[in-house]
């Protein structure tokens, strides 16, 4: 059974990660920095979590207002590290763990946490400026000539924190105690530690930047390990007016606080306010006591209950987590279609454009053979299906008959209006050959 070992907070402050690149470990101005995160890495060395869970907030690089979410979890299988606007930093790509996230993303949705889900986005410092120097990537020692790697897996948990409304303090410490009940009912035997990230006191914008609070800081810190709730009761005001509208994004740190137990064994605390931000690093050992009685298995039968039964219904593919990240790559290139150019492409040279993609063969030869079920088997969810085939000038009811592996005369003798055809392919197209009504006169069917 995976367990929490512990909580590490960390500013994520991009003063960290320019330290690190410029290896500044001696430069008086920026040593107290790597000496505030020596002991951190030092516990990560010796606990050794096969898996950080990071509460971070991205800055607007991976996460633009044009879909911004409250809490969202990264379910994808790698990690790059994100360029936000100088080149990015020369970091390798971590790995996830894709498996723990699907289960902490269907634990967290049993608990009626909505949650959205991530893959395929760079993180930016939010995430690796801590981590590049908390836990460095290192060469192995079994392969003296291999790249560096990273010492853990990454299970990202992005919040949204900079467009509001945001969750609640409140909130965030009650998604830290579900977060709790999902790691710990995961059955795989992994050490997870839960990372916060963010604060303490700054502000960066309009006449109030670079305001700071010390004592507020350091008041924070007691709070947070000795009496979060506390904490938990502020708004958002409270915490703006007391260490900076910017820093009121320790309420991640609540996150993490609520994954631990009541009472934390806190080994390492630092704090130091070099130019912006109030920097702190602390280590809270967890001193849960492991799950009671029927705890975790009533837990897991809650979490299936929804989709119990589904597997009966034949033919039918629930699209979940797992196939998503299994289909990623298949479902992004039918996916981007919708954008004329690509298509434009495709349709100039489709064996050209399949054998330029990321795509596997089996993908390859699932989209040349036009083989609707195939695509459904291997992953990829019907509203690609429609695209592609609104692209190559299929209808929808003959993606369908195929599908059942019937003609489509077949199949339409089972409709009430057997002459409906239709795609939603838009102005694009002229008329497809199934479609004998002028566009004037045409009705759409529902
Ligand atoms: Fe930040």
């Amino acid at each position: 059974m995976a367990r929490i070992i512990g909580g590490i907070a960390a500013s994520h402050t991009p003063t960290i990660g320019f330290a690190v690149d410029r290896d500044k470990r001696h430069d008086p101005v920026w040593a107290p920095i790597f000496e505030a995160f020596g002991p951190v890495r030092q516990w990560i060395d010796e606990r050794r979590p096969d898996v950080l869970l990071m509460v971070y907030n991205d800055h607007v690089t991976s996460f633009f207002f044009d879909h911004y979410s409250a809490f969202t979890l990264g379910v994808g299988e790698r990690w790059d590290v994100a360029d936000e606007g100088g080149g990015a930093r020369e970091l390798p790509a971590i790995e996830g763990h894709a498996a723990l996230a699907r289960h902490i993303g269907e634990s967290l949705m049993t608990d009626e946490f909505d949650m959205s889900f991530f893959q395929d986005k760079p993180l930016d410092h939010g995430c690796f400026s801590p981590l590049s120097i908390m836990c460095p990537p290192v060469v192995a020692a079994t392969d003296a000539q291999g790249p560096p790697a990273w010492p853990v897996r990454l299970v990202p948990l992005q919040m949204g924190v900079l467009q509001f409304p945001i969750p609640t303090a409140r909130r965030c410490y009650r998604l830290g105690q579900a977060l709790r009940r999902a790691i710990e009912s995961y059955p795989e035997d992994l050490a997870v530690a839960v990372v916060a990230t963010g604060g303490l006191s700054h502000q960066v914008h309009g006449e109030r930047a670079g305001f700071n609070n010390p004592e507020w800081d350091a008041r924070f810190l007691e709070t947070f390990e000795r009496d979060p709730e506390r904490l938990a009761e502020m708004t958002q005001a409270e915490f703006a007016e007391l260490g900076g509208l910017e820093g009121a994004e320790v309420i991640m740190w609540l996150t993490m606080r609520g994954a631990l137990s009541a009472q934390v064994r806190r080994v390492h605390q630092t704090y130091y306010l070099p130019s912006m931000t109030g920097i702190a690093t602390a280590i809270y050992e967890n001193q849960a006591m492991p799950p009671v009685a029927g705890e975790v298995s009533r837990h897991r039968a809650r979490m299936a209950e929804q989709l119990a039964g589904a597997e009966r219904l034949t033919g039918t593919y629930p699209f979940d987590l797992g196939r998503s990240v299994r289909a990623y790559r298949l479902n992004r290139f039918l996916h981007r279609l919708i954008v004329p150019a690509n298509r434009a492409r495709f349709l100039a040279d489709e064996a050209a454009c399949l054998a330029a993609s990321d795509l596997s063969e089996t993908e390859r030869e699932l989209i040349a053979r036009r083989d609707w079920r195939g695509l459904i088997h291997h992953g990829a969810i019907f509203f690609m299906l429609e695209k592609l085939g609104a692209v190559v000038g299929t209808s929808n009811l003959h993606i369908y008959a195929a599908m059942r592996g019937e003609s489509l005369e077949t199949f339409q003798k089972t409709r009430n209006a057997p002459g409906a055809l239709y795609s939603v392919a838009g102005k694009d197209r002229a008329a497809p050959a199934w479609d004998a009504t002028p566009p004037s006169a045409s009705k759409a069917p529902a």
